[in-house]
């Protein structure tokens, strides 16, 4: 058989396509801000993780364009030979300061980061037990350790206990879970998943890619948010969201850090963040140091959506309703309608992400929005009046 036969079948993205509502790899030809150009037109933007609004601030620009002229355009290395500048020890003190925690590591992406950590941490006889809705790079990051995967169902306690029970005590355990959830924009049940695993020995790993910059005091985060900073072992972050660059980091003990620095396969074989976003990324948790406001705009607006979208008689996610998360998912359930409402919104002028299973749970199709601290309440007014138009009235 030819391998790429499946590349020549027919598929559901040229079938899309035909019907005019395929809705990704959408081009830009502006910055990535509350409103952008897309198309030749002027689009309202929920769909962004630019949660802070950093991507177009001045002073982060300024300390990239500065950074590269100095340093070149990338590293052309791994952190572990060549391609350590000062500039990324500088990125890691200052997020081992911001996050209180004694190691910090920075990797190429967030989902490089999932896939080393992971990797390094869960050897041969040890077990990985996953919220069955967490990010794609944690699954990949289990797949690819030697170690066995065990799932509990979203945000399901007693499922989790009954997956801790299965593991020997001989065996070492390590908990992971999104602190904020990517598509479901809910909060992991953080106290109850840190209790657990003190029952059972087991440590617990927070991928915190939608919590930093946005919970918690100055925007530390989801164990912040609960007060927990010192029983989550491990946390994992990127830069591509509220820190407005590329990359991403590790932060836990310093023994924990030295390790994964000297065994992870995705850190060791693989090149740096590059000057510039490094640069980026420091200026940018700098300016949120600066700035505690900045999450907390971000919180009440994303709360103002809320109340809006329910206001306008939209259905939100049960489990995202009440969260203070800049994640809100409306619920289309079907999903050639998630496709074609998403197309006309887009057409409308707002642009949206339709999510579609299997990362949805089969007829339960939803629209993802998401928000930035910088949009105002004005814009959003307008961008629900759309949705609410198509969906209700269309
Ligand atoms: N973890 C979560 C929860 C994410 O949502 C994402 C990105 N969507 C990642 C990891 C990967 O981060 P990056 O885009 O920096 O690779």
């Amino acid at each position: 058989m030819d391998i790429f036969e499946k590349c020549y079948a027919p598929s559901l993205a040229t079938d899309l396509q035909e019907k005019g509502v395929y809705p990704y790899f959408r081009a830009l030809q502006s910055r990535q801000d509350v409103e952008v150009m897309m198309e030749g037109k002027r689009r309202i933007m929920l769909g962004s993780n630019n949660y802070l609004g950093l991507t177009t601030d001045p002073e982060v620009i300024e300390a990239g364009v500065r950074t590269m002229e100095k340093f070149g355009t990338g590293c052309s290395g791994s952190r572990f030979l060549n391609g350590t500048l000062e500039l990324h020890l500088e990125l890691e003190e200052a997020l081992a300061s911001f996050l209180h925690k004694e190691g910090v590591i920075t990797f190429g992406t967030g989902f490089q980061s999932n896939v080393g950590i992971i990797s390094a941490l869960v050897g041969r006889h040890d077990y990985v037990i996953c919220d069955r809705e967490n990010h794609a790079s944690i699954y990949a990051g289990c797949q690819m350790s030697y170690g066995k995967m065990l799932r509990y169902r979203h945000s399901d306690m007693e499922d989790l206990e009954k997956q801790l029970r299965r593991v020997p005590e001989q065996n070492g355990a390590l908990i992971v879970t999104d602190g904020v959830f990517s598509m479901g924009g809910d909060i992991a049940k953080l106290p109850e998943i840190c209790a657990l695993a003190k029952k059972y020995g087991a440590r617990v790993m927070v991928d915190d890619a939608h919590g930093l910059g946005v919970l918690g005091p100055g925007g530390r985060g989801t164990a912040s948010h609960f007060g927990l900073e010192d029983q989550v072992d491990v946390y994992m972050g990127t830069f591509s969201k509220s820190l407005a660059s590329l990359g991403g980091y590790m932060a836990a003990d310093k023994a924990v850090t030295e390790y994964v620095r000297h065994t992870s396969r995705p850190f060791i074989f693989s090149a740096s963040i590059p000057p510039a976003n490094c640069a980026t990324a420091l200026a940018a948790l700098r300016k949120l140091e600066r700035h505690p406001e900045l999450p907390e705009r971000l919180r009440d607006l994303s709360l103002y959506a809320r109340k809006g979208f329910t206001d306008r008689g939209l259905k939100i996610r049960e489990s995202a309703l009440s969260a203070p998360t800049p994640i809100i998912p409306i619920y289309t359930y079907e999903t050639m309608h998630t496709l074609d409402a998403a197309q006309k919104i887009y057409d409308r002028g707002v642009y949206v992400n339709p999510t579609l299973p299997p990362a949805t749970p089969e007829g339960e199709a939803l629209l993802r929005t998401s928000y930035m601290a910088t949009h105002t309440e004005a814009l959003l007014d307008e961008a629900m009046d759309i949705m609410a138009e198509v969906l209700l009235h269309e």
